[in-house]
């Protein structure tokens, strides 16, 4: 398997082939082709297995794909939502989106609580295409009128398990809420309990499932 037979932008091949990767994760060679087709996933996944990539490299390739034909090139809200359980973890993500999205021309922004909310802020009003966010800070942020997730065409919810461990159910139930019901769901997951089966269930529709 090559990177290149995945259906990924050039663009998204260029970064992919900078950093050196010889070939795609098993995680990688099943999720990025589902990914793309708009298919949702229910991935089993450990850290280390190349699971940021997996999500990363597909949704940058939609999100490129598809806004120069179906969207206004002004729209303000995001079109991708990726919800991880820490701070760290979303900084990881972030640099992933990072490296992987320099030539696609791709807006992010991250935003996580214990820092201040005006950067942030800043960064959501400037427009971007792609939003990480912890649960709680993005809820701060919707209450304050500041972020808006009526625009949100995808959502990745990353390392589920530790999200419930930690306590965010209720946050992602309400941001579910917020979310428009047609959307492309991908979730990822070390483990899975039957809180995580019971999300999983409401979430996704019929998904591909991943263990690696
Ligand atoms: P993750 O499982 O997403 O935390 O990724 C673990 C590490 O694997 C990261 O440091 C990535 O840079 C690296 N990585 C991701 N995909 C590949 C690949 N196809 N080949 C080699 N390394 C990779």
């Amino acid at each position: 398997m090559v990177f290149s037979s995945l259906g990924l932008s050039k663009a998204l091949l260029r970064a992919v082939a900078e950093q050196g990767y010889a070939a795609p994760t098993p995680i990688q060679a099943q999720a990025i082709p589902a990914v793309l087709e708009g298919r949702d996933l229910l991935a089993a996944a450990q850290t280390g297995t190349g699971k940021t990539a997996a999500f990363t490299l597909p949704l940058l390739h939609r999100l490129t794909e598809k806004r120069a034909t179906t969207r206004a090139p002004d729209h303000r809200g995001p079109r991708a939502l990726v919800l991880v359980p820490t701070r760290e973890l979303a900084a990881q993500v972030s640099e992933s989106v990072r490296i992987y999205g320099r030539y696609a021309g791709v807006r992010a922004a991250v935003v996580f609580g214990g820092v201040g909310l005006q950067p942030q802020v800043a960064a959501l009003r400037r427009g971007i295409d792609l939003l990480i966010a912890t649960p709680g800070r993005l809820l701060d942020l919707v209450s304050q009128g500041h972020a808006n997730l009526s625009t949100i065409e995808f959502l990745v919810l990353d390392e589920a398990d530790r999200m419930l461990d930690m306590g965010f159910i209720h946050d992602i139930r309400r941001i579910l809420g917020l979310l428009p019901k047609v959307r492309q769901n991908l979730l990822f997951s070390a483990t899975f309990s039957e809180d995580i089966r019971k999300l999983a269930a409401g979430l996704l529709h019929r998904p591909l499932s991943i263990e690696v």
